[in-house]
């Protein structure tokens, strides 16, 4: 469960979520397995872990666009899985997304006025002229000209693509922004941009940010907390300033460790992560990261350790060394 940065509620708090994909022969894919998630109001909540670890699966159930197969997501105290289709749509407005690629984010053959213009017309919000009023003020406050609103998305940079999606996001002011390795498929000169635009909407939006990310350099300078996923479990979780200065999960550890150091551009010699996740259709037993784990014991490989003190190892459970 996660720590409470301030003595608050939160403001999305999702509880035992899984995620089954069914796949061949009636045999499921466990995407996400019994995962907690507190989202605080005001903070940036990173979820980090290697492809295919089950992140944006994740990301997507908490906020309700791929809803769960399992678990509950409370919204400002609301459970999300108990309102009717027209209140899920209307609590869905206050969760907006941003994806990795902004380009297929966009409609080709749309004008990017009308791009961001959607998600009001769609609420029903303002009149024609006020919606005008509202995109071209939206151009401007993510460092676009609001006379560009007739152009197309292959007009513009991937930067800039990124911008306009961005924009969308935020037109309806939600409160949550799910941003999903927003800026991994940009050029690195442009990725501080991006990450600096994010952070002043924050501020002057008061937004709340889960930020998907597999750059732990980029999760330590944007994110407040951080949650690290393995095969589908979270398997660590704390400030960043804490994991980053003190992993405590073996994985967490491995995972920083094999991270290029900032300023040098290179990895911790005889550190990477050894050997790739294994199949999420076959998990291992046990601790699932125990095939990797240079400091696994038998019971590692028989049972399964649960998340205490926000950190799942039975090395760090109580009796362990
Ligand atoms: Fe390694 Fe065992 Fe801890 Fe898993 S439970 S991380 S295998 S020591």
């Amino acid at each position: 469960m996660s720590q409470a940065p301030l003595l608050q509620a939160p403001l999305l708090q999702a509880r035992a979520i899984t995620h089954r994909f069914p796949v061949s022969k009636g045999r499921n894919l466990v995407a996400v397995n019994d995962a907690d998630l507190d989202l605080f109001a005001g903070e940036t909540l990173a979820i980090v872990g290697e492809s295919g670890c089950g992140k944006t699966t994740l990301a997507r159930a908490v906020s309700w666009l791929v809803p769960p197969t399992g678990g509950s997501v409370h919204l400002e105290g609301v459970e999300l899985g108990q309102l009717t289709k027209k209140e899920l749509r209307q609590a869905r407005r206050e969760i907006q997304m941003v994806f990795q690629d902004p380009y297929g984010s966009l409609n080709p053959r749309q004008p990017v006025g009308s791009a961001i213009a959607e998600p009001l017309t769609i609420h029903r919000i303002g009149t024609a002229q006020e919606r005008t009023d509202k995109v071209a003020a939206l151009m401007e406050s993510v460092g676009l000209r609001p006379d560009d609103v007739s152009r197309y998305p292959h007009q513009f940079s991937g930067g800039q693509r990124q911008r306009i999606a961005i924009a969308r996001a935020i037109a309806l002011e939600p409160k949550i922004i799910v941003a999903d390795e927003p800026v991994s498929a940009l050029d690195v000169s442009v990725q501080s941009q991006v990450l600096n635009l994010l952070s002043d909407l924050k501020d002057a939006h008061g937004l709340t940010f889960l930020f998907i990310s597999h750059d732990l350099t980029v999760v330590r300078h944007f994110a407040d907390r951080v949650a690290v996923m393995y095969l589908g479990k979270i398997v660590e979780e704390g400030a960043v300033s804490d994991v980053f200065e003190h992993p405590k999960h073996p994985y967490t550890q491995a995972l920083i460790a094999a991270a290029p150091k900032i300023g040098q551009g290179k990895r911790t010699p005889g550190s990477a992560l050894k050997g790739d996740v294994p199949s999420l259709l076959n998990p291992p037993s046990g601790c699932a990261f125990h095939p990797r784990c240079p400091v696994a014991v038998d019971r590692c490989r028989t049972e399964a350790p649960l998340l205490k003190a926000n950190v799942a190892c039975h090395l760090l459970d109580e009796g362990g060394s």
